[in-house]
């Protein structure tokens, strides 16, 4: 175990976001290539937006994802007390200052200070303020130094520094006494114990906030580390109008979640020239040294590529397994047709999806042949029948039904009708799978089996009139 302490903290208003996952799966691999602990930490402190359908939404997208986590998910909704506390020290401790200003009063100061060219920035009214108005709602904020400089080496942008008088002192508790992200946040890290803040660079202004927090509270301040954006093919932050950004979304389209972490993982670093990574490979690789400064761009044809190579290279088994699900989805049942890893592997060259697979297995498991009228019309027609019944004939005097056989059997009957290969086969196509795409007919006919072969053969053979 090394002492490297990083964390995830999502807030649960929403499912998993392509570019929080990338967030948690560079911390996972920091955390498993340094042998460090991976934290994760739901950050629900609001209430109104939070919702339990969205962690659970957010901890089934990282179990997909293989992100697996050390310690957590802890609750932020379960620590009100201990912010309670640490609001009240800052406060004992003057660090932090009621203030009674109202949202009226406070946009007034706001649409004043803009008018006069100034930053739209808290007053400072009530930051010596010493009566207590008797019943009246206040916030907590933090007393920012007017003074000085905050800064520090973030893991991946540099040397970064804020001017202290450009801080706002930014309230820490709500007038309902709620604490805000800013301040649980730190607490949580501090008491968490984590060495290494790894986010998106979203929060690179909140960071000089957090770390004279820090500072106020007595903790030791973790390093930071900022990752660039995800934006689209237009340059503007990721969006649903550059398509889904939800992580189980993915998966609904019939993406691997091994296609999704290695696309996931090259949004933003790299290594060489190097596209293809397994979990296992990126563990060994990983390093902050080689994310990028600048915003990586997401590129679903990309992410469709790495998901062909990797149902191309997939473990037929597993692929089948996960095959079946989305043959059920379309209302196919599996349990009386070919076996499905046979199945799997007629099609993994052609496949790039899960979708477009079962897409394509549909025809080996449907009872009967769903003909499409184009290709009965062009490839089943009456002068047919001497090919088919001469393929039907050597087919059935196969014993031992395989590839090797099928094809011996073709050559037998391409010796008999005179015909090559490309004269018989698309109607032998049309006959099996009722379309004109499909794997190769050997494999095809190899397994449908014998039996449902010379069956889909005779149907076709009836309709010929
Ligand atoms: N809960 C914050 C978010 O989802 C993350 C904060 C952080 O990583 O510091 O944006």
């Amino acid at each position: 175990m090394s002492d490297l302490r990083v964390r995830f903290a999502p807030s649960p208003t929403g499912y998993l976001h392509i570019g929080g996952a990338r967030t948690a799966l560079f911390n996972y691999l920091l955390a498993q290539k340094e042998k460090g602990t991976f934290v994760l930490r739901i950050e629900d402190t609001d209430v109104a937006r939070s919702t339990q359908e969205s962690v659970d939404a957010i901890l089934q997208a990282m179990d997909w994802l293989g992100l697996s986590y050390d310690e957590g998910p802890f609750y932020q909704s379960d620590r009100f007390d201990l912010y309670k506390e640490k609001v009240q020290q800052l406060l004992d401790e003057g660090k932090a200052y009621r203030c009674y200003c109202t949202a009226e009063e406070l946009e007034a100061k706001r649409e004043a200070a803009l008018k006069s060219g100034g930053k739209p920035k808290y007053d400072g009214t009530c930051r010596d303020r010493q009566d207590v108005p008797e019943g009246q709602p206040y916030v907590v904020r933090f007393r920012s130094p007017e003074e000085g400089v905050t800064e520090f080496n973030d893991r991946i942008k540099g040397k970064i520094s804020f001017q202290n008088n450009e801080l706002d002192d930014v309230i820490i508790q709500r007038t309902d006494g709620t604490p805000t992200y800013n301040f649980v946040v730190v607490v949580d890290d501090a008491t968490m114990n984590i060495t290494l803040v790894l986010r998106g660079d979203d929060h690179i202004n909140n960071t000089p906030r957090q770390i004279l927090m820090y500072q106020a509270l007595g903790y030791s301040v973790p390093e930071f580390g900022h990752v660039p954006m995800i934006l689209g093919a237009d340059k503007s932050r990721l969006s649903k109008r550059h398509g889904a950004t939800s992580v189980m979304a993915y998966k609904e389209m019939g993406y691997l979640p091994e296609a999704m972490v290695n696309y996931l993982v090259r949004l933003g670093w790299s290594f060489g020239d190097e596209e293809i990574f397994s979990l296992a490979e990126l563990i060994e690789k990983f390093s902050l040294e080689n994310v990028g400064r600048s915003a990586g761009v997401f590129n679903p044809d990309k992410l469709l590529w790495l998901n062909a190579h990797y149902i191309k290279t997939g473990d037929p088994v597993r692929l089948g397994q996960l095959l079946q699900e989305f043959l059920q989805k379309d209302g196919i049942d599996t349990a009386a047709g070919p076996e499905l890893t046979a199945v799997v592997k007629t099609l993994q060259d052609r496949a790039k999806t899960l979708v477009e697979m079962a897409q394509g297995a549909a025809f080996y498991f449907k009872p009967e042949v769903e003909f499409e009228p184009a290709a009965v019309e062009k490839f089943l027609t009456a002068d047919k029948r001497p090919v088919l019944e001469s393929v039907m004939r050597h087919l059935d005097s196969i014993d031992v039904w395989n590839e090797t056989t099928i094809e011996a059997a073709f050559g037998a009957v391409m010796e008999e009708t005179g015909l090559k290969l490309g004269k018989i086969g698309p109607s032998v196509r049309v006959a099996l799978v009722g379309g004109t795409t499909s794997p190769g007919i050997f494999d095809v006919l190899a397994v449908l089996g014998k039996e449902a072969s010379l069956k889909r053969l005779q149907t076709a053979l009836a309709r010929l009139g």
